[in-house]
This record gives C-alpha cells, structure tokens and sequence, in this order.
C-alpha cells in the first residue's frame, strides 16, 4: 500500500472514531443524526480508498510486466545487434557474428526462424561429411553453398 493510501486509510479510521466518540456524548438528536451521516460517508470514502489502492496495485502490477518485457526486448536488441544476415546458400539466408572472436564462432551459423523468435540456435551437421545442418530447435534444414 502507498505511503499515501495508508494515510488516507488511517485518516478515515481516526475520524470514524471521533464520530463515534462525539455520537456518545451528544444529546442533540439532530446533531446524532448528522454525526450518523457523516459516519456513512466515511465508510463510504474507506471503501473508495481501498478501490483505489486496488486499482493501484492492479496497474502498478501491469507496469512491472511491461518494463519485465521491454528490458527483455532491450537485452535482445543489444545481442541481436551483434549478429548479421547472410545468403548460406542459394536463397538461404542465417546469422552469424559479425565479430568472431574465435575460428569456432567464425564458422557458427544462427537459425533465421529462432533468430525471428529472439532465440540463438547455431546449425549442427548431423552427418559427418554431409553438408545438412539441422537447427536443434526447431529442426530447420539448412544445406552448405557447396550442394
Ligand atoms: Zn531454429
């Protein structure tokens, strides 16, 4: 609850008891029957801050999905940013680094499909001297240049 929403919540608690306090020791039936009024409006005020401390916490919890998935988006963004597109053979097309560090990430091949679906699945061959790589994610083909 909010700093501010439980102010208002104990506010309302303290006025209800000075109503109730001042009802007991009022003679006046006209100024019992305003005290009584005023009481419901309290009530009535409670239960609007309580709504409004659930719709606060309703949206404070959408928020955070929001942010949850935009620093998702962001942190893809930043490695997607290190990959590039290229033609792997005639009219296929994969990611690779666009600065391998090594000759075993110079020659590592990213699924397009995952690539799409913000995932990195590098290629393997399935065969020993056969020229079919194979996503193990999805299970996309791929043949080499030289087929
Ligand atoms: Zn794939």
């Amino acid at each position: 609850m909010l700093p501010e929403i439980a102010a208002a919540v104990s506010a309302t608690r303290n006025l209800a008891a000075f109503f109730k306090t001042f009802a007991a020791v009022t003679t006046d039936e006209k100024v019992r029957e305003a005290i009584i009024d005023a009481q419901n409006q309290i009530i009535e005020l409670q239960s609007q801050v309580f709504e409004a401390n659930s719709r606060y916490e309703e949206q404070a919890a959408q928020l955070n999905t929001v942010r949850k998935r935009l620093d998702e988006l962001e942190s893809w963004k930043r490695e997607s940013d290190r990959y590039e597109q290229f033609e792997k053979s005639d009219g296929f097309t994969a990611f690779r680094l666009k600065d391998p560090q090594s000759r075993t990430e110079k020659f590592l091949w990213f699924c397009p499909r995952c690539f799409a679906n913000h995932k990195l699945s590098a290629f393997q061959r399935l065969v020993a001297g056969v020229d079919e790589f194979t996503c193990p994610e999805c299970e996309l083909k791929c043949f080499s240049a030289s087929r």
